[in-house]
């Protein structure tokens, strides 16, 4: 008889479930020494593998993208208005996510844990703005990759991205070869992320049995943090926006929205969704051009949920391992995570991979996403959404825009 396979994300939850079931145990037996000792150290495994793949997925990404784009001139007027709103619209996510989890932090709601065994980090360092805009920009590309500093390796990604384009026929072997090597690093995070259910279910056995029951409702709390957030924006942002900019009523904007966005929270994929984004938008009446530019793109790039998740998170496990932000991180963590959530694949589980790069970009030791890996998928569902509602919403205000632009030559 053929075994039937459980699907990734029922295997996380069994190993989430379980791992907190044998977590209690050590909790309640003195038994979290073991679970450090024995349990720990595949989890560090799995962690080890996700920080190997992220520089070379946000590099093979970027280009890709950025070559992908490569007649954007073509569709100049749209290509620019969409980016600027997304842009903007990421940038708020990320001030919005970042005032609930201040308000969550400030009002002692994230837990500082003890994670004394095995753990350790350099305490973050604060930076001013002109520094951190001075190390941007990296002096040499192969210690940038090294050392996984992000904002380097995104500058060095645009720089190569833009090469190609600027170099044009003579640059496409390399293009090509970028194309290859990207598609066998998707195969080899395919695999990584197979290994979740291991990495789910030492790590969780493992914070569960050294910080007993407290850890639990911080998971819950956070949880709720990101899902204000996420409510906030897609009220505040997308109302508007549908109103002062596509003239169309935030009511009628989230009927009709609505299919795909409760198609996202179950399939946790933007691009999966994309072709309910489609009719969505072209029930809004949004003109098919403007709406097979948008939407995909918007797929890649632009992810509200992300950002703001990718924020809450940050500034959770900032908490957790007892890191005081200081006002210029927060600013860092800002930019930072609107790049990453820009980086960020259309598919499930790909913003928390991305995660790794706003921890490394503060000094936050990446181990620490395995607090809340376990329940990812619960994240993935809310951002995923908002993802979706926001490639949307602006695909109608592009629309309108270019429709009254057309208007106006046509006088
Ligand atoms: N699942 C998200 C999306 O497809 C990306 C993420 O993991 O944040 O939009």
């Amino acid at each position: 008889m053929e075994k039937k396979k459980l699907s990734l994300p029922v295997q996380i939850l069994v190993a989430l479930f379980l791992g907190i079931v044998v977590g209690l145990i050590c909790y309640f037996t003195d038994g979290a020494s073991f679970t450090a000792n024995y349990l720990k150290p595949f989890g560090t495994i799995f962690i080890n593998l996700l920080k190997f793949i992220v520089v070379p997925i946000v590099v093979l990404s970027m280009i890709e993208g950025i070559v992908s784009m490569g007649d954007i001139k073509k569709v100049g007027s749209v290509g620019w208005k969409t980016v600027v709103y997304f842009l903007v619209t990421t940038a708020v996510a990320c001030v919005i996510g970042f005032i609930f989890a201040v308000i969550f932090n400030n009002a002692g709601l994230f837990p500082a844990l003890s994670l004394e065994e095995g753990v350790v980090w350099e305490k973050a360092t604060s930076a001013d703005f002109m520094t951190t805009l001075v190390d941007i920009f990296p002096t040499n590309m192969w210690t940038s990759f090294s050392s996984a500093t992000m904002l380097q390796v995104i500058v060095i990604s645009l720089f190569l991205g833009g090469g190609i384009l600027a170099a044009g026929e003579k640059a496409k072997p390399f293009a090509d070869w970028i194309s290859s090597v990207y598609v066998v690093f998707e195969k080899i995070t395919a695999f990584i992320i197979t290994l979740s259910p291991i990495g789910v279910f030492t790590m969780i056995a493992w914070v569960v049995a050294t910080q007993g029951t407290e850890i639990l409702g911080s998971l819950a709390l956070v949880l709720l943090c990101a899902y204000l957030a996420y409510i906030v924006h897609a009220v505040l942002v997308y109302s508007l926006s549908a109103r002062l900019f596509a003239n169309i009523s935030p009511l009628e904007f989230f009927r009709k929205a609505g299919a795909a966005m409760i198609f996202a929270f179950t399939s946790t994929s933007s691009v999966a969704t994309l072709p309910v984004s489609k009719q969505a938008a072209a029930s809004l009446d949004c003109d098919e051009q403007v709406s097979s530019f948008v939407l995909p793109l918007g797929a890649t790039v632009n992810m509200d949920g992300t950002a703001i998740y990718q924020c809450v998170a940050t500034v959770f496990l900032a908490s957790c391992c007892g890191i005081h932000l200081s006002f210029g991180q927060m600013a860092i963590i800002v930019v930072t995570a609107t790049l990453a959530s820009i980086g960020t694949a259309g598919v499930s589980g790909a913003g928390m991979i991305m995660l790794a790069m706003v921890l490394n970009q503060v000094g936050i030791p990446v181990d620490m996403i395995m607090i809340i890996y376990g329940i990812d998928r619960l994240f993935d569902m809310g951002r995923t959404s908002l993802n979706v509602a926001g490639d949307i919403s602006c695909a109608v205000c592009v629309n309108r825009w270019e429709a009254k632009k057309a208007a106006k030559a046509a006088k």
